[in-house]
C-alpha cells in the first residue's frame, strides 16, 4: 500500500503567500468547483485532555511551544475574518480548538458573530465542539449567547477505556453531566463524536449505542484519521464504518436511513426505529467526502488551512493587523478558496489507503 503519512507537522510551519484575486463578484468557486460555506474557527491551541489520536502527551508536554497571547486571534479580529466569510456566502461557523471552552469569555466570541447576517439575511448556524467537561458549567451561558448546536466528544462509556482514550483524569460521568446541561440548556439533537480505534475502543460501541439512544442526541461513529502532530497512525487501527453498522445491528438495533442534513454534511444518517437517537458515521477513510467539502479553517494565530490535511496555511493575521477592510479580507479569501485544489481523503483512498476490509 502506497500510503502518503503525514510527517509531524512542525509546530509552527511557513505559511503561503495569499493569492491575487480575480475579482470578489458572484460566489467564489474553488478548483473544483466547490463552494465555500463554512467556517471552522480554532480559538485555543490548549486542551484538558490528551488524546493519543490529537494531542498526544509525549509531543504536547509542558514545554510544548504553546502560542504566546500575542500570537493568538483576538475575538475582533476573528469576527472581521467571519463577516468576510459570511460575505461570501458561509452560513455556518464551528468553534473547535485545542478546547473551545479553555478560551476565556469564549461567550462573548459567540455573542459577536451572532450580530452577524448572511447573505441571505440570517443569523449563521454557530456551531461548538468540545470534550463537554466543562460544558455543565457553560451550557446555558452559551446557548443564552447565541450558540445554536454543539457536539461532545465521547470515545468510551467504561472510566478505564474512557481513561485511555483520553490520557485524562476526567471520568465519563464528567462528559455525561456535560451532555445533559446542554440538553437541559435547550441544545437540540446535540451530537456526540466517538473516534473509534482497533484494539482501544471498539467493544465500547454497542454500549455508546444503547446509552444514547434514548435520548434526542445523534451518536456518531469518526473513522481513526491520520491527522494531527505524530499520532503514529497506522490503517490497522481503523474500523470502517460498514463494519460498525453491522456491529451495530447484530446487536438488535434495526435503523432507517435518513437523508442528508445538507450538501456539506459529512455523517451518513440513521435513525433508531423505535427511540428517538440518531446514528451517524463520518467516513473520512472508506468513503472520503472531498467532492463536497466547502470549509476553511482559521488557525488560533490566524492562519486560513485550505484543509484538515494541509501543513501550510495563508497568514491573515498580518493582513488583519494591517487594517485590512471588509473588502480586502474578503479579496484574500476568495483568492485562497479559488486556488483550493485539496482532496487529500480521496487520494489516500486512490492510492489504496481506504479500502481496505477488515
Ligand atoms: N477538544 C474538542 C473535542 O475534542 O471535541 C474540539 C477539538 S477536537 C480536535 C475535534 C474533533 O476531532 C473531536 O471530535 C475529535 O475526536 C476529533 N479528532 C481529533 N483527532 C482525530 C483523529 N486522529 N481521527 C479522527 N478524529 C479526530
Ligand atoms: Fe483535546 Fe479534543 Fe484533541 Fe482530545 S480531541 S486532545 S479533547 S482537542
Ligand atoms: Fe476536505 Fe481535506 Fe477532508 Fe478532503 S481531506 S474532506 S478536502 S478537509
Amino acid at each position: 500500500m502506497n500510503l502518503k503519512m503525514i510527517p509531524v507537522v512542525p509546530a509552527r510551519p511557513a505559511a503561503k503567500a495569499i493569492p491575487q484575486t480575480r475579482g470578489i463578484e458572484g460566489e467564489a468557486l474553488d478548483q473544483f468547483g466547490r463552494r465555500f460555506t463554512d467556517l471552522r474557527i480554532s480559538v485555543t491551541d490548549r486542551c484538558n485532555f490528551r488524546c493519543g489520536y490529537c494531542m498526544p502527551r509525549e509531543v504536547f508536554t509542558a514545554d510544548y511551544p504553546y502560542l504566546p497571547r500575542s500570537s493568538i486571534l483576538s475575538f475582533e479580529e476573528i469576527t472581521r475574518v467571519a463577516a468576510a466569510a459570511a460575505a461570501m456566502g458561509v452560513r455556518k461557523f464551528r468553534l473547535t480548538g485545542g478546547e473551545p471552552l479553555l478560551r476565556k469569555d469564549i461567550e462573548s466570541l459567540i455573542r459577536m458573530l451572532s450580530s452577524l447576517r448572511t447573505i441571505e439575511n440570517q443569523k449563521p448556524d454557530i456551531t461548538l465542539t468540545t470534550n463537554g467537561v466543562l460544558l455543565t458549567r457553560k451550557a446555558r451561558e452559551l446557548r443564552a449567547a447565541g450558540l445554536d448546536r454543539v457536539t461532545v466528544s465521547l470515545d468510551a462509556m467504561s472510566d478505564a477505556n474512557f481513561r485511555r482514550m483520553s490520557d485524562s483524569d476526567f471520568s465519563v460521568q464528567d462528559v455525561l453531566d456535560g451532555i445533559h446541561h446542554a440538553l437541559d440548556a435547550g441544545f437540540r439533537r446535540v451530537k456526540v463524536n466517538m473516534v473509534v480505534r482497533k484494539g482501544w475502543n471498539e467493544d465500547e460501541v454497542t454500549g455508546m449505542v444503547s446509552y444514547f439512544r434514548q435520548l434526542p442526541v445523534a451518536l456518531r461513529f469518526i473513522e481513526y484519521m491520520d491527522v494531527g502532530a505524530s499520532n503514529g497512525w497506522n490503517m490497522q487501527e481503523v474500523v470502517s464504518s460498514n463494519t460498525l453498522l453491522e456491529k451495530i445491528r447484530q446487536a438488535g438495533n434495526t435503523l432507517l436511513a435518513l437523508p442528508a442534513e445538507s450538501d456539506s454534511d459529512t455523517a451518513i444518517r440513521w435513525q433508531h426505529q423505535d427511540a428517538p437517537g440518531e446514528i451517524g458515521f463520518i467516513s473520512s477513510i472508506s468513503q472520503p467526502f472531498c467532492n463536497s467539502c466547502s470549509r476553511l479553517r482559521l488557525s488560533t494565530d490566524g492562519k486560513i488551512y485550505t484543509c484538515l490535511f494541509a501543513s501550510e496555511g495563508y497568514d491573515l493575521r498580518t493582513l488583519l493587523q494591517s487594517g485590512a477592510d471588509k473588502q480586502a479580507l474578503q479579496e484574500a479569501l476568495t483568492g485562497i478558496w479559488q486556488q483550493r485544489d485539496d482532496r487529500y481523503s480521496a487520494m489516500r483512498t486512490e492510492a489504496g489507503g481506504g479500502t481496505r476490509r477488515e
